[in-house]
């Protein structure tokens, strides 16, 4: 569904704001500090406020994610793709996705254990190119 009839379909409406936080947020998953930053870059006026307020009903809506990592920093980004991990940069706190093959993973998950396995959370923390 695109984003335009998801907020539709919960009254809301598309406005400039949202649609550039959207647009944004199709790039990487970002903290806020990143998105205020990416918004300067491409010269909008868009305050602080005004991006929490539409993250967050951005994550009412099913719209987008919120992760929080070791650090506590809230990281956000478009909730429906395929199912991946991050990396996860310790100086800077910059954040990638990446897919993994999972297929073993699972079998030793299930393997060691007497659960039936629904889902799992698996993070890499490390060293971004800038920092290293
Ligand atoms: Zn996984
Ligand atoms: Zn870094
Ligand atoms: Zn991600």
């Amino acid at each position: 569904m695109q984003i335009r009839e998801k907020l539709a379909a919960k009254g809301y409406r598309m406005t400039k704001p949202r649609q550039e936080i959207f647009n944004v947020l199709c790039h990487a998953p970002q903290s806020v500090l990143e998105i205020m930053s990416n918004l300067q870059k491409k010269k909008l006026q868009i305050d602080k406020v005004t991006v929490y307020r539409t993250l967050t009903s951005f994550v009412k809506l099913g719209i987008v994610e919120e992760t929080q990592f070791k650090d506590k920093i809230s990281v956000y980004e478009l909730a429906d793709q395929k199912h991946h991990h991050h990396v996860v940069c310790d100086t800077c706190g910059k954040i990638e996705d990446i897919e993994l093959d999972e297929n073993l993973l699972e079998e030793a998950a299930k393997k060691s254990s007497t659960f039936q396995i629904k889902s799992h959370h698996l993070e890499f923390f490390g060293l971004c190119r800038k920092c290293r």
